[in-house]
């Protein structure tokens, strides 16, 4: 199995639309995952059909038993996080901030303090014309987006080792998702644009992945609206001994694809061509070695 992760430096690039445009045009057997699990949007595109969910429970957070609560304040004192408040009299957790460490627990001379599981997401397993796809929701503001990429692509993994493809649309920019994300990956595909902060950005995110993973290469979307910045992305790559995969040209068809839900590849135009070309070039510079192993 080849595990191949779609990442982009910011949002915005049309990683998502070439995830998806990869699963249609890629023949051999896939599994998905959208790792982008603070805003998942392949399954727009994919049209899955959703066979199972179940409950994410990120960190636990504290809870102070107001009938043991002697408000003596040395919790709120010793939260680093600031998640314990106080009117004067009574002191409560405010869970949005608590991060689940436990030490106002262990300080609590009264032992007013238990730890509790917190539900802050909720992941699903479906099946798509092109193959499963894990896929998760993480509740508004919630943190461990992280842990939740992680459990989700080791349900794919351990649901569907026979595949030979590992097929990761991943989180814009260079936080914790995005390490959990190319974190165990063969292969990473950077989808950047033709613009001094695209080009920014992609430095920025081939030096988190680099550490991480074997192999990177990079596809330059809408190549065509900037010459000099594709030229300027090419330079840098071939500098830093990256392999270009492809490149896109700005094409209507895109956004009327994404519009109606549809996948770009499903159109006869210069992008969808630019994608069939594209997936030819990662199987020769990824493929051939991934496939044999
Ligand atoms: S340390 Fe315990 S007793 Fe003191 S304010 Fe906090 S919860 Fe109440
Ligand atoms: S568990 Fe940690 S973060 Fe949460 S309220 Fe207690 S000390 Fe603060």
């Amino acid at each position: 199995m080849i595990r191949l992760a779609v990442v982009s430096g910011k949002g915005g690039t049309g990683k998502t639309v070439i995830t998806g445009a990869i699963a249609h045009v890629s023949t051999c057997s896939k599994v998905m995952v959208d790792c982008d699990v603070d805003a998942a949007n392949l399954e727009l595109i994919l049209n899955p059909k959703v066979i199972e969910r179940q409950e994410f429970a990120g960190m636990d957070t504290a809870l102070i038993d107001q009938a043991a609560c002697t408000a003596c304040g040395i919790c709120a004192g010793a939260c680093r996080f600031d998640a314990i408040k106080t009117n004067g009299t009574s002191f409560v957790v405010c869970s949005d901030h608590c991060e689940g460490c436990g030490v106002c627990r262990y300080l609590c001379p009264s032992y007013a303090i238990s730890m509790r599981r917190r539900v802050c997401g909720e992941i699903f397993y479906s099946q798509t014309h092109f193959g499963n796809l894990v896929h998760a929701r993480l509740t508004p503001g919630a943190a461990n987006s992280g842990l939740l990429v992680g459990i989700i692509k080791k349900i794919a993994l351990e649901r569907n080792s026979d595949c030979d493809l590992l097929l990761v649309d991943g989180p814009p920019g260079i936080g914790c998702p995005l390490i959990s994300t190319v974190t165990g990956m063969d292969a990473i595909l950077a989808v950047t644009e033709p613009s001094i902060s695209g080009l920014h950005d992609l430095e920025r995110l081939i030096r988190v992945c680099h550490p991480l993973s074997a192999d990177i290469a990079v596809v330059i979307n809408k190549y065509d609206l900037n010459i000099p910045g594709s030229d300027s992305i090419r330079v840098f790559c071939q500098n830093a001994g990256i392999p270009v995969v492809g490149q896109i040209p700005y094409d209507e068809s895109v956004m009327d694809a994404v519009r109606k839900g549809r996948l770009v590849t499903e159109y006869d135009s210069p992008a969808a061509q630019a994608i069939h070309s594209l997936w030819d070039e990662i199987l020769s510079t990824f493929g051939v070695r991934a496939f044999a192993g």
